[in-house]
């Protein structure tokens, strides 16, 4: 098997990651087991954080590296908040109050239209020229009422018009199946795949 650095400590990603990549060969490894510390997020791109954590993992490990930056783009606040979604409501990352920020942001706003970004990177070494990168989208609403228990950060407030319930009542199952990290997860197994 591979050994695959996972530039995350979040358990629940962890877990897919090691279940999506073991029948590729692939043993992911988060960051934090080898005692690499979080790297910075200074860039104004999805694809550019993505690129800046997967580096950082394989330049402190010596090994592959996997990153993913994520985050929930509102249409009429121009993307916002973007890059910014795990701080938009101060450094802390409070889910709580980014939500209630962005519905403040939006009060009064006719198009509560809005998607997840996924980007995710996969480097060979620090200093691959060929980074494998895919980027995905999710789109749904922004409503003003927080509905369903499931999922993390803004999902109780971004309404799913085809399932007809928000992604916070979606199981975990249903949500891979559809998400912004679902779908790229699935698009860069493709291209791990093809390059085979
Ligand atoms: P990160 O990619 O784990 O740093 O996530 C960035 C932030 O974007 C999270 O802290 C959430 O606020 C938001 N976010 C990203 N993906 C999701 C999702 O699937 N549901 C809800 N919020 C998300």
């Amino acid at each position: 098997m591979q050994k695959l650095v996972l530039a995350s400590n979040n358990a629940g990603k962890v877990k897919e990651f090691q279940a999506l990549l073991a029948p590729l060969n692939f043993q992911v490894i988060p960051q934090g087991e080898l005692g690499i510390p979080s790297a910075e997020e200074p860039h104004h791109t999805f694809v550019e954080n993505a690129l800046a954590k997967a580096r950082h993992a394989s330049a402190a490990s010596g090994l592959p590296a996997l990153a993913d930056d994520s985050g929930i783009c509102a249409h009429a606040l121009n993307g916002q908040p973007g890059v910014m979604s795990a701080r938009f409501a101060g450094d802390q990352g409070n889910d709580v109050a980014n939500n209630q920020k962005l519905i403040q942001e939006l009060k009064g706003q006719t198009d509560r239209g809005a998607h997840y970004v996924c980007a995710l990177v996969l480097v060979n070494s620090e200093n691959d020229p060929e980074p494998l990168i895919v980027q995905t989208r999710w789109y749904g609403q922004i409503v003003d009422q927080p509905s369903g228990k499931n999922g993390f950060g803004y999902d109780p407030y971004f309404f799913l018009s085809e399932q007809q319930c928000t992604a916070a009542q979606l199981e975990p199952a249903q949500k891979n199946l559809i998400s912004h990290r679902g779908q790229a997860l699935r698009e860069l197994m493709a291209q791990l795949k093809s390059r085979a």
